[in-house]
C-alpha cells in the first residue's frame, strides 16, 4: 500500500516562524513555533527552517524528505519568478536572497512553491476558508497594511511582478493621507489597522467623543497609545464613538472594495483581521457601500464575507501553497 503523502508548510514572518504537518487533503496535524533568528541572516533562517521542517515531520514520523510538497508563505516581497526575495524592511540582509534555491538543496524531491504571505493567504481562504468554491474571489485583510490577492478562474492572479491585488494603494483621496507606500490618499491610509488608531486619535484630540477619551483616561490608556483592537472592543460594547468611527472605517473601506469588485466582478470577497473581527456592525455598512457604489448588476451580486480561518490563516496559507506545488 502507498504511503500516506503529507504536506509541510511554513509560515515565516519577521518575528516568528511556525512549521506545520498536513495530510494530503490539507488537514493539519502537527505545528510548531520557534522565534524568527533575524539578527542571525538568511542561512541561519533557512537552517533554521530545515530544522523545524525535521522536528515537525517528526510528529507523523516522517523525515521532511519523504513530504510531498512544501509551501513557504513568506511575510515580505517575493519574486515568484526569479525564485528571489526583494529588500524587505523588517528583515534586513534578505534583499536578493535566493530562497527557492536554498530550499530546493535542502529537500531534493520534495515539490516547492513560495509566495508572499498576502498572496498565500488568499489561497488559502479560497482553497479552505470562506472563498470554497468560488472561482472567482477577492481577499483583503486589515492589518498592519491592507494585503490582499486575487484568485481569477481558480488560480492566483499574480500580475506584473507579483504584485496584483493590491487593492489597498488604490487612492480614494487626491491629496489624502500619507500611506506607507509613499503616495497620498490609499485606501491603506483610511483603513489599515493603524489608520483606523490614527483616524480615531485625530478625532478624539479635535474634541469628539469626549466619553471615550474619558473611559481610556481612567484606564490608563494614552490617546497615542490606542489600538484598532480597543476601538473594534469598545464598539463591541457600545460605545457610540467607537461604533460610528467603525462606520466611517466601513465606509472607506466598502469604498476601496467598489471600485475593485467594478473591475474584477468577484463572486465574493474575503475580509481578514479588523473586518473578522468587528463582525456585522462593521459588515453591514460595509456591504451596503459596496451595493451603493460598484457597478449597477455587480455590486448587489457579490457576496462580501468576513475570512474564514481566523488565527490559523498562515497555516494554512503554507499549506495551500503546498497544494498547489503538487498541481500540474
Ligand atoms: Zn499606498
Amino acid at each position: 500500500m502507498d504511503q500516506p503523502r503529507y504536506l509541510l508548510g511554513l509560515d515565516v514572518g519577521g518575528t516568528k516562524i511556525a512549521a506545520v504537518v498536513a495530510d494530503g487533503p490539507g488537514d493539519i496535524l502537527a505545528k510548531i513555533r520557534r522565534p524568527t533568528p533575524a539578527a542571525l541572516g538568511p542561512d541561519a533562517i533557512v537552517a533554521e527552517m530545515t530544522d523545524m521542517l525535521t522536528e515537525v515531520a517528526g510528529a507523523v514520523e516522517i523525515g521532511p524528505l519523504d513530504a510531498a510538497a512544501l509551501g513557504v508563505s513568506f511575510g515580505g516581497p517575493y519574486d515568484p519568478v526569479r525564485g528571489v526575495v526583494r529588500d524587505i524592511p523588517n528583515l534586513p540582509d534578505w534583499g536578493g536572497v535566493p530562497l527557492l534555491r536554498l530550499l530546493s538543496d535542502a529537500l531534493p524531491g520534495v515539490a516547492l512553491a513560495i509566495d508572499n504571505d498576502a498572496n498565500a493567504a488568499a489561497l488559502a481562504e479560497w482553497r479552505f476558508g470562506a472563498g470554497q468554491g468560488a472561482e472567482h474571489m477577492l481577499y483583503l485583510t486589515m492589518g498592519t497594511g491592507i494585503g490582499g490577492g486575487i484568485v481569477s478562474d481558480g488560480r492566483l492572479y499574480r500580475g506584473l511582478r507579483n504584485a496584483g491585488g493590491e487593492v489597498g494603494h488604490t487612492v480614494l483621496v487626491p491629496d489624502g493621507a500619507e500611506c506607507g507606500c509613499g503616495h497620498r490618499g490609499c485606501l491603506e491610509a483610511y483603513a489599515s489597522g493603524p489608520a483606523i488608531a490614527r483616524r480615531a486619535i485625530e478625532k478624539l484630540e479635535a474634541g469628539e467623543g469626549v466619553e471615550f477619551a474619558d473611559a481610556l483616561r481612567d484606564a490608563g490608556i494614552a490617546l497615542l497609545e490606542l489600538k484598532t483592537e480597543s476601538i473594534v472592543e469598545a464598539a463591541r460594547d457600545g460605545v457610540t464613538f467607537a461604533m460610528d468611527h467603525l462606520a466611517d472605517t466601513a465606509f472607506y473601506m466598502g469604498w476601496g472594495i467598489a471600485n475593485a469588485v467594478s473591475i474584477l466582478a468577484p463572486e465574493v470577497v474575503v475580509l481578514g483581521t479588523v473586518a473578522t473581527a468587528a463582525g456585522d456592525m462593521f459588515m453591514e455598512p460595509l456591504r451596503r457601500r459596496v451595493v451603493d457604489m460598484a457597478m449597477p448588476g455587480v455590486g448587489d451580486a457579490t457576496r462580501v464575507e468576513p475570512a474564514g480561518l481566523g488565527d490559523l490563516v498562515g497555516d494554512y496559507a503554507a499549506i495551500a501553497l503546498a497544494v498547489d506545488a503538487l498541481a500540474p
